[in-house]
């Protein structure tokens, strides 16, 4: 858990973010997911719809379409500027691949999300920012902000990496992290606590010292 105040300012530092690149505010009514205080996700929550495909197409509950963008511009406190927007760009692709072409242990089962980078700010469902430090943990690489509505559904999400991890990781471990925390915006929870950095599965959590 956070502390109210500690929340407040990520909220609004979040706002003005989002602010800067154009997308409407929303209430949010959160569930943080800040690496090694994840313990669970949703709680009843209804999974994320499915957002804008490729032409304007629309989802399925088959086939929910979630895009993925990382924030740029000029005047977010969240955003990435050169190489670290060219690795988190890279690192979105291949964590959309990778869960694109994941199928359960039976070998055929799909999920039914379709992940893809948007760079239209309109279409976007899961924004990635950067920050110094994820709030609720320092050590964190990672967290995830899932918005729900007051329905229960799953709206959206902000998804923060940690600087220093985008500034020494490779972009295919910058990958793991984003693939982790949109497993997290699909309802999964953390798995077990990995220390030895031998992760059997994407969801097992990664030793916080190593932040891999
Ligand atoms: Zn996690």
């Amino acid at each position: 858990m956070i502390q109210k105040e500690r929340f407040m300012r990520f909220a609004l530092c979040l706002l003005l973010g989002l602010y800067s690149i154009g997308l409407v505010s929303y209430t949010l009514a959160t569930v943080l997911t800040a690496e090694a205080a994840c313990t669970h996700c949703f709680k009843g929550e209804h999974g994320f719809a499915g957002g804008k495909g490729p032409n304007g197409k629309a989802s399925t509950s088959t086939n929910r379409y979630v895009n993925v963008g990382y924030i740029g511009g000029t005047t977010s406190p969240n955003r990435f500027t050169g190489t670290d927007a060219t690795n988190v760009s890279a690192a979105i692709n291949t964590a959309a691949s990778a869960w694109n072409g994941q199928v359960a242990e039976d070998n055929t089962s799909h999920t039914n999300y379709s992940v893809r980078q948007t760079r239209s700010a309109n279409d976007v469902n899961v924004y990635v920012g950067m920050v110094d430090s994820v709030p609720g943990n320092k050590n964190a690489c990672g967290g995830i902000d899932v918005q729900v509505d007051q329905n229960g559904n799953v709206t959206g999400a902000i998804m923060l990496l940690k600087k220093d991890a985008v500034q020494h990781l490779t972009p295919d471990q910058i990958a793991k992290i984003i693939e982790h925390e949109l497993g997290h915006f699909f309802g999964l929870a953390d798995i077990g606590n990995n220390s030895t950095g031998q992760c059997e599965s994407i969801m097992d959590k990664a030793n916080d010292a190593s932040c891999t």
